[in-house]
């Protein structure tokens, strides 16, 4: 991990341990993610928001990024929509 965000430390399980992992912002929940040394889980770079998501589907599908679900949230929309279709007469 060439840039992370940031750092947690927590005690490994198995040896208890205490343990550092680099940890990244996810462009697109906004959630801190620790990186595990020798994951395989699917991260990905997001051109559009240059910078990296986290391992959930829903980041790494698409491109929504955080302030777009804050706000889908506040209008009462679909989280993951990335562009509201706008609709007229819905009575709201
Ligand atoms: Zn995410
Ligand atoms: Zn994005």
């Amino acid at each position: 991990m060439r840039r992370p965000n940031g750092f947690i430390s927590t005690v490994d399980p198995a040896t208890e341990r205490p343990v550092t992992y680099d940890t990244v912002r996810c462009v697109h929940c906004g959630r801190h993610d620790a990186v595990l040394p020798g994951s395989k889980r699917i991260r990905k770079f997001c051109a559009n928001c240059g910078g990296t998501t986290c391992t959930s589907p829903a980041c790494v599908v698409g491109c929504v990024p955080a302030e777009r679900r804050l706000e889908n949230l506040e209008h009462g929309r679909p989280e993951l929509v990335a562009r509201p279709v706008q609709v007229r007469g819905a009575g709201r």
